[in-house]
């Protein structure tokens, strides 16, 4: 256990399978009750709280949307609930949706906004006023290293994640003074569902630009979420850090 202390409660979107998982996992195992939403996956979601649960500590799996307001802030409600007052809010829900932009439909603009940045935009305004009231907190949202240097065929995904970047060094200017601090954790390529997808080909040629020679772990990264999370990172607010083994040097 770290400094954490076990009545602390962490908010995960899209906590039911790969980084999300990973953190709420770490979260668990620092302490926290962990209350996490997923979008369609229920066997994933279930099977979480159950691991969750035998850490020794309590866990809330609940169907969200979080590019819905609505959605989300029932999500908010749900594990304030059942858990009590968030301490620490983890963005991870995130989509792709690649093509050349002149090939790009309207559709899958919108959908990969409407999900990663909108999507953090619904859960932090959502969580915000009760850490304001309560003087503390920690936002942990999940970029990009395309949002910080652009990809190819991602204008869409880029584009949000630079966006998550903008909103996340704002909202540490906003809400500073309330003694609540918002970081963003900006992995290179993590080996998750979302990069299985991905051609041997592209793979290798990722591989031969990133020093370290490997992909990232989800675990890795749950690492860096846990840090951030906790009072070891208490001087620490509108940073980005990546996570990439080196990818862009
Ligand atoms: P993943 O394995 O595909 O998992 C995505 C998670 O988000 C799932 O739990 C999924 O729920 C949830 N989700 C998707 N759309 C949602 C919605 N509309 N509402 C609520 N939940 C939703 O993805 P990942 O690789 O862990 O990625 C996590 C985050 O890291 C994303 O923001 C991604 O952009 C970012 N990232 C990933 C990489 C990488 O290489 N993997 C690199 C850089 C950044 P269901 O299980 O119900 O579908």
């Amino acid at each position: 256990m770290t400094d954490n202390s076990a009545t602390k409660v962490a908010l995960i979107s899209g906590g039911s399978r790969g980084i999300g998982r990973a953190t709420a996992l770490r979260l668990a195992r620092d302490g926290f009750h962990v209350g996490f939403c997923y979008q369609s996956n229920e066997q994933a979601a279930k099977e979480l709280a159950q691991e969750i649960a035998e850490l020794g500590v309590k866990a809330q799996a609940v169907r969200a949307d979080v590019s819905d307001g609505d959605s989300v802030r029932r999500f908010v409600a749900e594990t304030e609930n059942e858990l009590g007052p968030i301490d620490v809010a983890v963005t991870s829900a995130g989509i792709t949706k690649d093509n050349a932009l002149l090939m790009m439909p309207d559709a899958d603009w919108h959908q990969v906004i409407d999900v990663n940045l909108s999507g953090v935009f619904n859960v932090c305004r959502s969580v915000i006023f009760e850490m304001m009231k309560r003087k503390s907190g920690s936002i942990v949202n999940i970029s990009s290293v395309a949002g910080v240097y652009g990809n190819a065929t991602q204008t869409n995904y880029a584009a949000s994640k630079a966006g998550i970047i903008g909103f996340s060094r704002s909202l540490a200017k906003e809400v500073g003074r309330y003694g609540i601090r918002a970081n963003v954790v900006a992995p290179g390529f993590i080996e998750t569902d979302m990069t299985a997808d991905l051609s041997e080909k592209v793979k290798k040629q990722a591989m031969q630009s990133i020093p370290l020679r490997r992909l990232g772990r989800a675990e890795e990264v749950a690492d860096l979420v846990s840090y951030l999370s906790s009072d070891r990172a208490s001087y620490i607010t509108g940073a980005v850090l990546q996570i990439d083994g080196g990818i862009i040097i």
